[in-house]
């Protein structure tokens, strides 16, 4: 019998499946059929600053997940000698007003400084407040570096396998039925993003993100990831500039829409006048994996076998290292890290 199942090849089940492994555990991952997966659909973002996230305790998670993405990204070009386009390179969030009040560890530049770094802004925008600490990653590079690892490591993946059902007898899982059969391990991870409420009596519901991609031309390209008000630019190093997202509650809506792509490039055009020209390479969209409160949901419910991994919303790629390790020290040592607490999946259960 495995070790370990885990159901999810989003960067979160891969994740947690590489530092299990690394620590000498035999894994098997399941993957659905051709789901549209949030881990493709993101923009890459690492930006606990400029996110201006809500709670103390889920920044604070954020955080300690960028402080180790040097040294995950590190260990998984070890592993495959590949590069994730891991770029810690600050982002800039312009402000069409003058600050009242200093915002979230951001240092203040007015126009001029602003120029110097990004001369293409509308005029419009009167400074921006520059976030050196956070960066980005190229997501779709990252996600096929996990999967390239997880495969040299050995970690079996079960493609086109779905789960359908977790059993569960005395607070304990008996075993898994899924579209091949059932399946048994001694313990289960669940990290099936957007998907996982059809396993699993917990609220996280699909939040609708739609995107799109232009080609910037070689002479102009935009230096830094910025931020404005709903509406995002991340230009990558090969000259795509990634343009997001929309924010939408229409459950798992597969398509995109002309409002959707409208609101983007009118937004994006706003504050970037000159990609009007741009060629359009690619639209596409995603569902993150949302809760009442924007915080994941990360450890055990009733089965004492059975960690949850899900619910990271908007942060996913930034979560992935923090969510490998805490998950990772929590089934094989026991050990609950103190910032576990906040996101235990029991805040979601009524105590009446
Ligand atoms: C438009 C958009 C922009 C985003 N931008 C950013 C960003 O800039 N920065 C950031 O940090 N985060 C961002 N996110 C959020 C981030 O993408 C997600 O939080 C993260 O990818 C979630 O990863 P996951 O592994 O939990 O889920 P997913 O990537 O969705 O993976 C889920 C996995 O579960 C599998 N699965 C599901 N159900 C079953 C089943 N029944 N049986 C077997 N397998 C199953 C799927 O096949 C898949 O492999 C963005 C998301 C979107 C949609």
């Amino acid at each position: 019998m495995n070790d370990v199942i885990v159901i999810g090849a989003g960067v979160i089940g891969l994740a947690i499946a590489i530092e299990l492994k690394l620590k000498g555990i035999s894994v098997t991952i399941l993957r659905k059929k051709e789901l549209n997966i949030a881990s493709l659909a993101a923009a890459g973002m690492l930006a606990p600053h400029a996110e201006k996230i809500p709670s103390t305790s889920l920044f604070n998670l954020c955080k300690n997940s960028l402080e180790l993405y040097p040294q995950w990204v590190t260990k998984l070009k070890d592993i495959t000698s590949r590069d994730v386009g891991y770029l810690p390179s600050g982002i800039i969030a312009p402000s069409f007003e003058h600050p009242t009040a200093s915002s979230n560890g951001g240092i203040w530049w007015d126009r001029q400084q602003l120029e110097l770094v990004e001369p293409g802004l509308t005029r419009d925008i009167v400074g921006a407040w520059w976030y050196p600490q956070d960066g980005q990653v190229d997501n779709r590079l990252l996600l096929a570096a996990l999967n390239q690892a997880a495969v040299e490591l050995g970690v079996e993946i079960l493609d086109n396998t779905a789960v359908l059902s977790i059993e569960e007898k005395a607070d304990k899982v008996q075993q898994l039925i899924t579209s091949t059969g059932p399946m048994q391990a001694q313990s289960y991870i669940l990290a099936a993003g957007a998907y996982a409420r059809e396993l699993i009596d917990l609220p996280v519901s699909p939040i609708k993100g739609q995107m799109l991609a232009v080609q910037m031309p070689q002479d102009n390209f935009l230096a830094k990831v910025i931020f404005g008000d709903g509406i995002y630019l991340v230009p990558r190093s090969d000259g795509r500039l990634i343009i997001g997202a929309t924010v939408e509650e229409v459950g798992l809506a597969n398509y995109n829409t002309p409002s959707g792509i409208n609101l983007l490039l009118e937004k994006a055009i706003a504050i970037y006048p000159c990609l009007k020209d741009y060629p359009i390479q690619e639209l596409w969209w995603g569902f993150r994996p949302g809760t009442p409160d924007e915080g994941p949901i990360l450890g055990r419910l009733d089965a004492e076998n059975l960690l949850l991994a899900l619910g990271h919303y908007r942060n996913g790629i930034l979560l992935a290292p923090v969510t490998a390790k805490v998950i990772c020290d929590l089934l094989l040592d026991g050990q609950k890290d103190p910032l576990l607490e906040e996101f235990s999946p029991h805040r979601f259960i009524s105590k009446s």
